[in-house]
């Protein structure tokens, strides 16, 4: 189908062959079978005066079935539909709830999801699966949300994900914002097929998603791998929601910088956010200067550590806090350049183009992965 997809409405068998490496016989079996089932179709050849075999341009039949993504991040959550080419036609954003118990969580997501398709006024029955992107810790393998400590889900209150597909009647696969996120980049974003890429999100918490030699790295709950958040930094005090001290993101996340201005300037309420601390850095103020800084030489830290271990080509930032023109993004760039060997400077740094649907999208993709 990505064959297909990518061919922009021209590949032919032969294409797709040359893609995929199938052998002939399979390639024609799955191919003649999706056009069957009305996934493919063949656009009607234009007759031409060249010899030798007709070629028959494939196309994907769009309209052939739907994908649902919801993203539940610690104050919205955000949903849409596609079609088969991955083409939004409806998305929207809603409160999310805080947690309180399993049953009201499982009411609330079922309520959200039957609340945007009869708004979206699609039709059910083309929609095949659903992808969950949590703000959390996700057990994917054996479908379980573990926590979402950002909307006030405590860890180990593992919601079972074929609970959420029961209530909703179709099939669910729940994964981290930030692995739905970087499947979003790799399939959608500025650096679409790139095999090694890092997607970092600057916002409530700090988080990574990896894809390395084209594979999505799936994290577990108990081995966490790939999250830059948690990266221990030296002189850092403060507590992180982990429970270690020193994470990055007990200090860089926009919650941990409101929490630090709170502590350290409480005669100055007027600083006591993150956006606050940011536009007052860039006015030069110099407690919020001070925080900031720090705040960029601890992402700094976290970014190069990622490049060191990964090895990305390009690496994309999301979230309140990537702003080009804010003074902690700005100067996170500015210090991992002082850090990073010559050799590393080659890998490509900017914002998402994909919004803030993108894990949404990521998480409609890696249904369709799962359940297509
Ligand atoms: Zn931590």
């Amino acid at each position: 189908m990505d064959a297909v997809r990518n061919g922009r409405n021209s590949a032919s068998k032969k294409d797709i062959q040359h893609i995929t490496n199938l052998s002939w016989g399979t390639m024609c079996k799955t191919v003649n079978a999706l056009l069957e089932q009305g996934y493919l179709f063949a656009r009607k050849e234009e007759k031409t005066n060249s010899p030798g075999r007709p070629v028959v341009p494939l196309c994907v039949n769009a309209d052939s079935a739907l994908f649902c993504g919801i993203d539940i991040g610690a104050s919205t959550t955000k949903t849409l539909f596609c079609d088969m080419n991955f083409k939004i036609l409806h998305r929207d954003e809603l409160p999310t709830e805080p947690y309180t118990t399993q049953e009201r969580f499982l009411d609330w997501i079922a309520g959200v999801f039957e609340q945007e398709l009869k708004e979206s006024g699609l039709r059910r029955e083309l929609l095949h699966a659903v992808g969950l992107a949590v703000s959390g810790n996700v057990d994917s393998e054996h479908g379980i949300i573990v926590s979402g400590g950002n909307f006030g889900m405590k860890y180990g209150a593992d919601v079972p994900v074929a609970e959420i597909a029961r209530r909703i009647g179709k099939p669910v696969y729940a994964v981290t914002t930030q692995a739905a996120a970087v499947c979003a980049e790799y399939h959608f974003g500025k650096r679409a097929g790139c095999g090694n890429l890092v997607s970092i999100g600057l916002g409530v918490g700090i988080g990574s998603g990896i894809v390395t030699n084209h594979l999505l790295l799936l994290s577990h709950p108990k081995r966490p791998v790939g999250y830059i958040g948690h990266i221990l930094i030296p002189g850092n005090r403060h507590l992180c929601t982990c429970g270690f001290t020193g994470c990055l993101e007990a200090y860089s996340g926009s919650r941990y910088l409101a929490g630090i201005a709170r502590e350290t300037l409480p005669s100055r309420p007027e600083l006591h956010s993150a956006p606050a601390l940011d536009r007052a850095a860039a006015l030069g103020d110099p407690d919020a200067v001070k925080i900031m800084t720090t705040a960029a030489s601890y992402n700094a830290v976290g970014i190069a550590a990622m490049i060191q271990l990964y090895a990305p080509d390009a690496i994309l930032f999301s979230g309140g806090q990537s702003k080009r023109d804010g003074f902690l993004f700005r100067t996170t760039l500015e210090k991992l350049a002082e850090i990073l060997p010559p050799e590393r400077r080659s890998c490509f740094l900017d914002i998402t183009n994909l919004g803030a649907h993108q894990s949404a999208i990521g998480a409609a993709r890696l249904a369709y992965e799962t359940f297509f």
